[in-house]
Order: structure tokens, then C-alpha cells, then sequence
């Protein structure tokens, strides 16, 4: 096993000098078992601390991040001046109230 590609973990951790077979988390001190591999240390840090988990090993979990292009898409959204937010309620309220009414007078005129 390559050690390289997991190194990165051990930013956020420590070895315990009590216990060769334990390490402590550096971001929340818990402490954890260490067997020879870093595995159990991504994964500590992908589920406690996923802002410091650096998923660069190429699989990339499909688990619900936060999609940024619905971001761009608002910002292209020209912002409502006060008059024609006002505008609208009023023609939404309308429109409520409209629906409300027996159907007749809609079709009628
Ligand atoms: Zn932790």
C-alpha cells in the first residue's frame, strides 16, 4: 500500500506517545485506532470534517453537495425594484382573490 496518497491526513492528527496504536484528531481531540493504514483517519475526517477532507483520491462521492450553479442562475436574475415586487403581490392577491370567486364571473365580459 502507498502511504504517500493518505499522508495528507496527518495534518489533522497525532500520534498518542502513550499508545503506538492510537492517534488523536487535532480538530475535535478524539482519539482514534491507528492500524498501519490512514483509512480510518479519512474517514474520521470525510465524516466529522468533511470542510477538511480533501477528496483527491478521484472518486467523488455523489452525496448531496451543494450545486453552485444555482447560484449563477439567481445572480443572472435581474434584481426586483420595490415598485414591481409591489406590483406583483398585488397581482398575485388578485389573482387569489379572482380564483376565489365563482368561475362565471371570470368567463362573463
Ligand atoms: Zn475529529
Amino acid at each position: 500500500m502507498a502511504s504517500k496518497k493518505s499522508s495528507k491526513v496527518w495534518e489533522y492528527f497525532e500520534k498518542v506517545k502513550d499508545d503506538p496504536k492510537k492517534v488523536k484528531c487535532k480538530l475535535c481531540q478524539q482519539l482514534l485506532s491507528y492500524h498501519t493504514t490512514t483509512i480510518n483517519m479519512a474517514y474520521h475526517l470525510k465524516r466529522l470534517h468533511p470542510q477538511f477532507h480533501d477528496d483527491s483520491s478521484g472518486s467523488t462521492s455523489a452525496s448531496a453537495a451543494a450545486p453552485r450553479l444555482t447560484q449563477k442562475k439567481i445572480d443572472l436574475r435581474p434584481p426586483l425594484s420595490e415598485k414591481r415586487k409591489k406590483e406583483i403581490t398585488e397581482k398575485i392577491a388578485e389573482f387569489v382573490a379572482l380564483d376565489m370567486r365563482p368561475v362565471r364571473i371570470v368567463e362573463g365580459e
